[in-house]
């Protein structure tokens, strides 16, 4: 009788060798404060400088989401407190954000999509760190974070389920890695997720008040956390009480939410444009150019992968996902000439391998070609879909050729009638019981029973026989 309303701020970390109003690094994992310049420091008396490529980012991102690109927008100074702010306020874009309003696309478990509409994504700095758990008693600041480049991207209060949230932040992930105006790497920070949650009575159009879950830093942490949130709050409902708006935090080691704060509101942070920065004028032509220069984004990878290579939307929808792993299969694809038997191996034998080993595919130890070799030997009937995953295995551990590997381990597919026909004869006579029993059986109970022989021959085969031959020489054996 409840019904969820998600909404998510989402904060990428562009992927600039620089800072984006000062010239220090960027770069993850350094000494701490040893890439804080006086800039990032908010020491008085110096400027900020924008760095060019921050635009062209967020332009790229714009476009990519169908929205509208202002060509006026404005840096506002965010202010409050906090230790790792040593200016004092962030600076940020509050009224007039670079990107305005957009949209994506995702797809829901059973199969249909759903419209996302984004309200707006705007520019802004990162604050430095607070470490808590290096000194004991005492909290250090680590500054090396702060000036780094973000892209907040905000939705409309759309999302209807914590998978559905899930389903977009992946969709977001998929953009910005295509776009390589970020690493997405949420384990580093480098894209992190606040999650707005409120429930209504179901159909209402009256929003209910909202928790603001802050920094969750996993897809997984995504999903449980908003869980979680609706099932706090949906108790708060059912007791008679009422939900208080405020920011609060995950605790995935509890499974729980815990409060962090009253909620702040806009005229807190008394934003006022930034009196060292002017406001950001973008010509046609630049934009024209970050137009030009987009790549193929995963929707039309999606629908071309369809056309191209045969295979499901399902399928397609999860190979583009990751631009490696789409690529990875193309090349599959395109070296065997085999899209389905590809699809069916990178999204079956693969896959399951990435997400045992916690890899991604650019680790993956089978190459392209590899793969493509097996692909092309399971097309060829040399190897049988048992032998096949042998090969994959051995590659797995082994740099070997998928022909040299079938010839040492002797596992080039039985497909000589005559060889296969001997075998079923011994299984049918060594089983003479069951033979009988199936001959007497009525006919729909036979393809059941059937799979007992073939097993039989598969086993005295060592799994070498083509199992469409055996299926077929049994059932003609036995059918006398
Ligand atoms: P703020 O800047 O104070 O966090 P915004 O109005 O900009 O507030 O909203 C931030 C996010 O909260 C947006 O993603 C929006 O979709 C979402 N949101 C707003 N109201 C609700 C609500 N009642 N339930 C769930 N999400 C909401
Ligand atoms: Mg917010």
């Amino acid at each position: 009788m409840y019904e969820a309303v998600i909404g998510l701020e989402v904060h990428v970390q562009l992927s600039t060798n620089s800072k984006i109003f000062s010239g220090s690094s960027t770069a993850f994992g350094a000494e701490p404060n040893t890439q804080a310049s006086l800039i990032d420091l908010g020491m008085p008396g110096v400027l900020p400088v924008p760095n060019a490529k921050v635009f062209e980012m967020a332009i790229k991102f714009g476009l990519a989401i169908d929205a509208k690109i202002e060509q006026e927008s404005i840096f506002d100074r965010k202010n409050y407190f906090y230790p790792d702010l040593p200016k004092g306020y962030q600076i940020s874009q509050f009224e007039k954000p670079i990107v305005g309003p957009g949209r994506v696309t995702i797809m829901l478990d059973n199969g249909t999509t759903k419209t996302i509409n984004i309200t707006r994504a705007h520019l802004e700095e990162d604050a430095g760190k607070s470490v808590h758990d290096v000194f004991d008693g005492m909290t250090g600041i680590d500054l090396n974070r702060a000036g780094t480049p973000l892209l907040e991207i905000v939705s409309e209060p759309e999302l209807r389920s914590a998978k559905e949230a899930v389903a977009y932040l992946k969709v977001i992930h998929s953009i910005i890695r295509y776009l390589d105006i970020s690493d997405g790497n949420m384990a580093e920070g480098s894209m992190r997720c606040d999650c707005n949650v409120s429930i209504q009575p179901k159909g209402s159009d009256v929003l209910g008040t909202r928790t603001e879950i802050k920094n969750v830093n996993s897809f997984r942490f995504v999903e449980k956390a908003i869980d979680t949130e609706i099932h706090r709050q949906i108790e708060i409902l059912e007791d008679g009480g009422r939900v208080v708006q405020e920011t609060r935090l995950y605790d995935p080691d509890k499974d729980e939410t815990r409060p962090m704060r009253s909620k702040e509101e806009a005229n807190d942070y008394r934003y006022f444009p930034d009196p060292d920065l002017l406001p950001v004028v973008l010509d046609s032509s630049f934009i024209e150019a970050c137009n030009a220069s987009l790549p193929e984004l995963p929707a039309t990878r999606r629908a071309r992968y369809i056309a191209e290579y045969g295979i499901t939307e399902y399928d397609a929808g999860v190979l583009v996902a990751d631009r490696d792993l789409a690529d990875y299969f193309a090349e599959v694809a395109n070296i065997s000439g085999e899209g389905k038997l590809a699809a069916n191996w990178v999204m079956g034998s693969v896959l399951a391998e990435l997400n045992q080993t916690s890899k991604s595919i650019i680790e993956f130890p089978v190459s392209a070609k590899q793969l493509s070799d097996l692909v092309s030997r399971i097309k060829d009937n040399t190897l049988n879909s048992k032998t096949a995953k042998t090969v994959f295995d051995a590659l797995l551990t082994s740099d070997g050729e998928v022909d040299t590997i079938i010839e040492q381990e002797g596992l080039v597919q039985m497909t000589d009638t005559s060889a296969i026909e001997t075998i079923v004869d011994e299984v049918i006579s060594e089983n003479s019981t069951q033979a009988t029993n199936y001959r007497a059986a009525p006919a729909d109970k036979r393809p059941k029973m059937l799979g007992f022989f073939v097993g039989q021959v598969m086993k005295k085969s060592q799994g070498k026989a083509n199992p469409q031959a055996v299926n077929q020489i049994l059932a003609s054996k036995l059918a006398d």
